[in-house]
């Protein structure tokens, strides 16, 4: 039988419907499940996505691209298939992509998380026959905490160093994970939290869509003479030991990642800190997730392919296939 998706140089295709999802090179038609670098590339002649991503896509791929936005669960016909977006609760418009054909349906995840995030819709399960799904943290020592207790360790820690006149300088994903953690803040403290210029416009993103963060302020707007010594503030990996670092005097740093979740990262990447915060699924919510879909097929993308399928098809005894040519994004 034909699937609803095939693997080609290009990317993943739906051949009845005549489209990619997330392609790796420019298509005529491509499907986005979110804005993250890793899944939007320009050069494509058009693209869909779900309404949320809007300004985000826009944002990251120039605001000249042809781009169809619909809203979570609307149904579009495209060829011969109906095709849906559905909540991927990864972050800001974040989807999974539902295939449907007679009876069949196809289900390609994007990235996903199952913890509850205040900054993004919800993941949303799916059933289907085919779904494929990504495996960033597809390793069984990957294992999260609630986001809440990483939020705490995060203020405990802002707190301690500003007491012995530090500045702590957190870095993050500055879409998706600057956010979520300024979502999370947002409940714990009233103080201005300082962040780098490239979180800026897309907080501005996020706050368009209805979602509440601390209140910040921009780094760069700011004179060089300002006293950071009892300061939060963010910023994302490619500022961490650039000269931008050198005003905050004697900072402590720290990193709040899912890669955290191991002993020993920390100390190799050179962070004072890390704090675990991930917007991916972890190995158990992995592996819950695509035994609750019910498919009969599993493909599995992004990281550790291997492993994931290897034992999807040895416990679950499920049809899992890794999928090779995905490139991760080393700071999801
Ligand atoms: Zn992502
Ligand atoms: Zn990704």
């Amino acid at each position: 039988m034909d699937e609803l998706l095939a693997m080609t140089k290009n990317g993943l295709f739906c051949p009845q419907g005549n489209f990619y999802i997330d392609p790796l090179l420019p298509v005529p038609l491509a499907l986005l499940t979110h804005a993250h670098g890793d899944h939007a590339r320009r050069g494509s002649n058009h693209y869909m996505a779900q309404r949320d991503s809007l300004e985000l896509l826009e944002y990251r791929l120039g605001s000249d691209i042809s781009l169809k936005t619909v809203g979570y669960r609307e149904k579009v016909k495209l060829g011969n298939v109906w095709v849906s977006f559905h909540p991927a609760g990864h972050i800001l418009g974040s989807s999974q992509i539902r295939i449907e054909h007679g009876s069949r349906v196809a289900v390609a995840s994007g990235d996903y998380k199952r913890a509850l995030d205040g900054s993004c819709e919800p993941f949303e399960l799916l059933p289907c026959d085919l779904f494929v799904t990504e495996s960033t943290f597809g390793l069984p020592i990957y294992h999260w905490k609630s986001s809440e207790e990483s939020a705490l360790e995060i203020c405990q820690w802002w707190q301690s160093n500003a007491e012995l006149g530090r500045p702590s300088v957190l870095f993050c994903y500055s879409l998706g994970k600057a956010q979520r953690v300024l979502h999370l803040l947002k409940a714990l403290t009233d103080r201005e939290i300082f962040i780098h210029g490239s979180i800026a416009p897309i907080n501005a993103c996020y706050e368009k869509h209805g979602v509440e963060l601390a209140k910040t302020q921009v780094v760069t707007h700011l004179k060089e003479k300002r006293d950071y010594s009892h300061e939060l503030i963010m910023a994302p990996l490619s500022a961490f030991r650039s000269p931008w670092m050198r005003r905050f005097k004697n900072s402590q740093t720290a990193f709040a990642s899912g890669w955290m979740a191991v002993r020993g990262t920390k100390r190799r990447r050179g962070f004072d800190k890390g704090f675990v915060l991930s917007d991916h699924a972890d190995w158990n919510d992995l592996i819950d997730t695509v035994q609750a879909t019910g498919a009969r097929k599993v493909w599995v993308t992004h990281g550790f392919t291997e492993t994931l399928a290897r034992y999807l098809r040895e416990k679950n005894q499920i049809d899992a296939t890794p999928l090779a040519g995905f490139v991760q994004q080393e700071e999801d």
